[in-house]
């Protein structure tokens, strides 16, 4: 058995990101870049107010105060939007609105909250130096300027900056197309009754929902019963995709036929066999570009699997060049016993006190225990060879939704 690095290592090697594809600019969400997008103007593109006010020439302002307005003559109001404005002449001010282009002459915004209007003519109680609220074109970006790069994962402030400069469609990686299986004859699905010996398909909607917080749309194929024939027609049809997810059936069982199938369909095996619990029976391997997951069928080992090897080798797919979640050192508030010889992946409640990572198990920790994820924001790796850790010690952890912080 290889240790959880030495698998990662392994699948990823054989994780290239999938060749680009143009997407509409709201469908690119969650992808990474494969083109540098150069701005072809400037934002803004114009000089503009920053405020509601007048726009002026400052010098026409000197020693303009609480007690000493200067009144200007009143010219045009130049909305937002608008395309023509008269010069703001010597003496003048121009009615303006956030976001209007300044017109000519004027240099400066004079806020309304500092002004009052009498007649054709506006007092102003404040003086502004040349700039004051305005906003110069190329501020934020100017013409020419490399904003994003090839590699760069989009979110919400890159889809603000592409949509700004004009860019209804971006060159993005293609999104790995993923097939789910699940095996076993006990499985049904979980809109079916249970009759006796049954349970109900529960990996499927895991590993399905791992894959979409990715943003990726997976297929579940199914079930396929613990029968030979029956799993190599599902297998076949998984192996078409970009990554197969099959789960059970990997293990020493009599009838665990994942990996005959595998073998017999011409699947490289790179591994089987991860020195941790849970999870320990993970089997991975290639065929013709699809990169083929074994994970096993406890559903807890299921998703700690997916976490810990599919996700990455998905995200290589997309582009992503940082893969792997952030890891903390985090203080334990209980004993914890590990005499398993593989790292325990231990479900934990984790918090922050100040600078320190704190994390709490979140009780039963059986490979079938779902539970024991519904309750975590964290997974700790307790290593092989400790026996026991004591409450205080340190170990890794990397964070599953960092948005449950909360003591
Ligand atoms: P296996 O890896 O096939 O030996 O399965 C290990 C355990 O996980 C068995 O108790 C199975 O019943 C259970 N199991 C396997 N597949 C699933 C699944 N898709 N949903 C829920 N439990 C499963
Ligand atoms: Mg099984």
């Amino acid at each position: 058995m290889i240790s959880i690095a030495e698998a990662r290592a392994l699948i990823l090697a054989e994780a290239r990101p999938l060749p680009p594809e143009r997407r509409a600019l709201t469908d690119s969400l969650g992808g990474v870049l494969a083109e540098p997008i150069a701005a072809p103007h400037h934002v803004p593109p114009f000089d503009n107010s920053a405020m509601d006010g007048f726009a002026v020439r400052a010098v026409d302002t000197a020693g303009a105060g609480p007690e000493h307005p200067v009144a200007l003559i009143m010219r045009d109001t130049i909305p937002a939007g608008a395309d023509s404005w008269a010069d703001v002449g010597p003496g003048e001010a121009a009615k303006i609105m956030t976001g209007a282009a300044l017109p000519p002459g004027a240099d400066a915004v004079v806020e309304v909250e500092a002004s009052e209007e009498v007649g054709g003519k506006v007092r102003l109680f404040r003086e502004v130096v040349p700039g004051t609220s305005v906003r110069l074109a190329g501020e934020d970006v100017a013409a020419g300027d490399v904003v994003l790069q090839p590699g760069d994962p989009i979110g919400p402030a890159e889809i603000g900056i592409l949509a700004s400069l004009g860019f209804p469609e971006v060159l993005v990686c293609r999104r790995p197309r993923v097939a789910i299986i699940s095996t076993g004859s006990e499985l049904v699905e979980v809109d079916q009754p249970l009759r006796p010996g049954q349970i109900r398909n529960s990996n499927s909607y895991t590993l399905e929902a791992q894959c979409r917080q990715l943003g990726l749309e997976p297929d579940r194929l199914g079930i396929a019963p613990d029968d030979y024939e029956a799993t190599r027609a599902l297998v076949e049809r998984g192996l078409a995709y970009d990554v197969l997810i099959t789960s059970g059936g990997v293990s020493v069982g009599e009838f665990d036929f994942v990996k005959d199938v595998q073998d017999a369909l011409g699947v490289e095996r790179r591994l089987w066999g991860v020195a941790m619990k849970p999870g320990k029976p993970l089997a991975f391997g290639v065929r013709e570009g699809c990169l083929v997951f074994g994970v096993p069928g406890n559903p807890v080992a299921a998703m700690v699997s997916f976490e810990l090897f599919v996700r990455p080798a998905l995200m290589r797919l997309m582009g992503h060049r940082r893969v792997l979640r952030p890891t903390h050192r985090a203080v334990l508030e209980e004993d914890v016993a590990n005499r398993y010889g593989r790292v325990h992946v231990m479900r934990a409640r984790a918090w922050r006190e100040g600078d320190v990572w704190h994390a709490s198990s979140t009780g039963p920790q059986g490979s079938g225990i779902l539970r024991s994820m519904v309750k975590a924001n964290g997974l700790v790796f307790i290593p092989d060879d400790v026996g026991v850790l004591r409450a205080g010690e340190t170990a890794d952890m990397v964070l599953l939704r960092e948005e449950w912080l909360e003591p």
